[in-house]
């Protein structure tokens, strides 16, 4: 089982948006998360807690500058503008990746259990390449919130957009799965549900989610909407199927009605001009949907080749066809 080095090297990356009040606080958090894995012989001595500034206003930059300064085992990234959460955290994992064996992405807000890394760690040893932070109650979040992320992640699954439930960004990923992962080259980028596409042995870890040390959230609904929208657009291509399926169920229920205004016209019940209006309306209604749907499916497909996904992934070979030099 323990056929892997240990120690290995860790890099702890958190995407950071003008978190100045939150950051002093959790910074600290984080190095003693490495110390007790260092000291426990799990991790290497050079580990590192690497921070993406992601466009911040306020003086985050300058904090996370500071403690680089202070201590080499925090480091920093600073992006030119705010890209958002998924893409700042892609940029830290894709800069670590060839520096470290595993790397560890969480919020900066504290609102992630430290204390989780260690049994993500022991997974990793154990043999999983992904291991999926699951949060295992929601207790502390408001009833809306609840409510609102509960329901975010159904929509999803209902929409084709598997995603492991009430799993957030906080996941240990191998360098190994991020440097197949540089090869999805989407621009539409939705981190927790691309990780299960890529394959290799993975597993979940529970922890009890907290509040916010300071700052606020910068996922109010409008936000959180916005992201499930992108992530069942950018994943799947159900709601084209839905379209699809509408206009064959509309162009059947016309037919019906088609079939009743005849009848209502040859036995001389209807008004002059009704049915002749209402099966035009009808037949075209029903038409037009299914158009759409099969023009939505090619749209679909462009849509899926543009992304140039690998179309398969190698995770082993025998001794003989493995070239090192390519490693
Ligand atoms: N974040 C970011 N860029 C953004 C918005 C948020 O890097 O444009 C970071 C933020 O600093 C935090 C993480 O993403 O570390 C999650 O954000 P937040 O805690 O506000 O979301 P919530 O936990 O409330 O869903
Ligand atoms: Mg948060």
């Amino acid at each position: 089982m323990d056929d892997i080095k240990t120690p290995v090297r860790l890099f702890i990356v958190v995407p950071c948006y003008n978190e100045q009040e939150v950051l002093p606080l959790t910074a600290p958090l984080f190095r003693e998360e490495l110390r007790r894995l260092t000291e426990a012989g799990r991790i290497t001595e050079d580990s590192r807690v690497l921070f993406v500034n992601d466009g911040s206003r306020d003086d985050t930059w300058k904090i996370i500058r500071e403690l680089s300064a202070a201590d080499p085992h925090f480091q920093g990234l600073c992006l030119s503008r705010n890209r958002g959460h998924q893409n700042a955290l892609l940029c830290g994992l894709m800069e670590a990746k060839d520096q470290c064996d595993i790397t560890i992405s969480i919020d900066c807000d504290g609102q992630d259990d430290v204390r989780a890394m260690e049994a993500m760690v022991e997974e990793y040893f154990g043999g999983a390449e992904i291991v999926y932070g699951v949060r295992s109650s929601r207790k502390t979040d408001t009833f809306f919130k609840r409510f609102t992320a509960q329901s975010f992640y159904k929509l999803m699954g209902s929409m084709g957009a598997d995603t492991v439930y009430n799993h957030a960004d906080y996941r240990l990923v191998s360098a190994r799965v991020l440097k197949e992962f540089a090869n999805f080259r989407e621009v539409n980028i939705f981190l927790r549900g691309m990780f299960p596409l890529v394959g290799f042995k993975s597993t979940s870890v529970y922890y009890e989610r907290s509040e916010r040390l300071a700052g606020k959230s910068h996922y109010p609904l409008k936000k959180m909407l916005a992201l499930a929208f992108d992530g069942i657009t950018s994943l799947s291509v159900k709601p084209i199927r839905i379209i699809t399926g509408l206009g064959v169920l509309i162009s059947a229920a016309s037919f019906l009605l088609i079939l009743y205004a005849f009848i209502a016209w040859a036995s001389g019940r209807a008004v002059a001009g009704w049915a002749s209006t209402l099966i035009a309306v009808a037949l075209l209604g029903g038409i037009q949907l299914i158009s759409l749907g099969v023009i939505g499916e090619y749209v679909g497909k462009i849509f899926l080749e543009t992304k140039r996904r690998p179309r398969y992934i190698v995770s082993e070979r025998t001794e003989e066809l493995s070239s090192p030099e390519k490693e």
